[in-house]
């Protein structure tokens, strides 16, 4: 049989669970009493791209309770429905440096200061469904959304949503503060019963690649080729993840890892790299700050094996100018520019060339062999020809030489 081309990615992420199970410690959720039942040897990993494609090792298949990891999800639904403004006026945006469950509101407004802490999950869930609607409906707007992240129907998790409504109190306790705060956007109690729903449905690592792939392809699930939101929802989304989604390790996370991330004590966690892929993680034993110590491992092991951190300078970047030849007739000259054009692609096109437009030619700028024209790009380029005019002998100093229209082609909002 011919050997399968995507072993080398199994293998790779086959090889990490092996590291991952040499790494020992942490310990399994108790004080949502159901969560203490999870196997503590439980090891799976996901990774799928924006292009779709699904590798995964180890248990992930296994289901488990979402958990905060639901958090970045109904965030994303909520700033797509109502807007980045009118969700800022319920919930802040700076990270808190306190655990997930703190007490901390911000004393001038009564926000909680993220919406990755259980105070701001909470007031995310109570604004999804409009004021008016009740748990059911709150709980179904979620469950909805989450499932079209995923691409596939999510069950709850009947004796995990029983148990943590059972041991809330301290939930509840954020939940009312908010309420008087003026920040909530239902009843307590309203409130509290759809975060515990949306918390107790089941997941799978597999499920979570999937979801974190979809933010990280813009918003479109790249699986069921669904749009679930928008692109500056997805961005705004990753942002939140990127200084939020560790409670108070995200700042180590970020050096060390580099990928926005959000987790969860049911021992899930999510990580994106934006226009490449998604992963999703599960192991249960958690850490002093409720995060997976296996599912951190794997992050680390995989940003450090694949060079993955976001921020990793990736050297200097291939010139955008492909060619530049000077014709005899007209003394015209032509540029052939290259690839995927961006901001300082376009600075470094104008900048390099400025020197060869004058008087006694013209500069063609061939963008045939570009093939995407970013929007910063666009901007920079755009009413080049007519800011420059013509020579003196009346003829246009710069010409764009564009077959395949890409200057006018628009990323999906
Ligand atoms: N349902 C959990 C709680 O509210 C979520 C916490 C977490 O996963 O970090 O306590």
């Amino acid at each position: 049989m011919a050997a399968d081309l995507r072993d080398p990615v199994r293998s790779a992420l086959d090889a990490v669970l092996g590291t991952v199970r040499e790494v020992h410690g942490g310990a399994v959720a108790s004080y949502i009493p159901e969560l203490a039942k999870a196997d503590p040897d439980a090891l799976g990993v996901a990774l799928v791209s924006t292009r779709g494609m699904l590798h995964d090792a180890g248990d992930a298949g296994a289901e488990f309770t979402i958990q905060s990891v639901s958090k970045p999800f109904a965030f994303a639904l909520a700033v797509d429905t109502f807007g980045i403004d009118e969700v800022t006026k319920h919930v802040g945006l700076e990270p808190s440096g306190e655990p997930f469950n703190a007490i901390s509101l911000e004393p001038a407004t009564g926000r909680p200061l993220n919406p990755m802490i259980n105070a701001g999950a909470i007031v995310i869930t109570s604004l999804l469904g409009g004021p008016d609607a009740d748990a059911d409906a709150k709980a179904a707007v979620v469950r909805t959304g989450l499932e079209r992240f995923a691409g596939r129907d999510l069950v709850l998790a009947q004796d995990v949503y029983a148990s943590e409504a059972s041991t809330g109190d301290r939930n509840r306790a954020l939940a009312y503060l908010t309420r008087s705060a003026g920040t909530l956007g239902a009843t307590a109690e309203i409130a509290t019963d759809a975060y515990f729903r949306q918390c107790s449905l089941l997941v799978t690592a597999r499920d979570l690649a999937i979801m974190a792939a979809t933010l990280a392809n813009g918003g479109v699930n790249p699986v069921s080729g669904e749009r679930v939101v928008g692109k500056d929802a997805a961005r705004w989304t990753t942002a939140v993840m990127t200084s939020c989604g560790m409670y108070d390790a995200s700042g180590t996370w970020l050096v060390h890892v580099g990928l926005p991330a959000k987790s969860g004590v049911g021992g899930g966690i999510v990580a994106l790299q934006p226009g490449q892929f998604g992963i999703g993680t599960f192991s249960p034993p958690l850490d002093a700050q409720g995060n997976s110590v296996r599912g951190v491992a794997m992050l680390q092991e995989l940003s450090t094996r694949f060079d993955l951190h976001m921020l990793e300078h990736r050297g200097a970047q291939l010139s955008p100018i492909a060619s530049l030849e000077r014709s005899d007739v007209g003394g015209e000259t032509v540029a052939v520019l290259r690839g995927d054009l961006k901001f300082a692609g376009a600075e470094e096109v104008l900048t390099r060339l400025a020197p060869l437009v004058g008087d006694d030619g013209c500069l063609v700028l061939d963008f045939s062999a570009v093939t995407r024209v970013a929007e910063g790009a666009r901007r920079v380029l755009s009413g080049v020809p007519e800011r420059v005019g013509l020579t003196a002998d009346g003829r246009p100093r710069v010409v764009i030489r564009d077959p395949e229209g890409v200057l006018e082609r628009r990323d999906p909002a």
